[in-house]
């Protein structure tokens, strides 16, 4: 995956805090919510990922 800048690292921390807020699972907002892009276990209920990379 790629490395991300400051301005997506931002938005990314913003929207994760937001969908904890909301009690919702990260996955469904991550661009990388498909079995061939994400193999972490957590996927599709991840409450927490250090990979979570919000869909544009
Ligand atoms: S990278 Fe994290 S948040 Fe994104 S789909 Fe995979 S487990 Fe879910």
């Amino acid at each position: 995956m790629k490395k991300k800048g400051l301005l997506k690292q931002l938005k990314d921390s913003v929207m994760k805090l937001l969908i904890k807020l909301d009690d919702g699972f990260l996955c469904d907002t991550c661009r990388y919510n498909h079995p061939t892009s994400c193999s972490r276990p957590e996927r599709p209920n991840a409450k927490s990922c250090e990979e979570y990379t919000r869909k544009t």
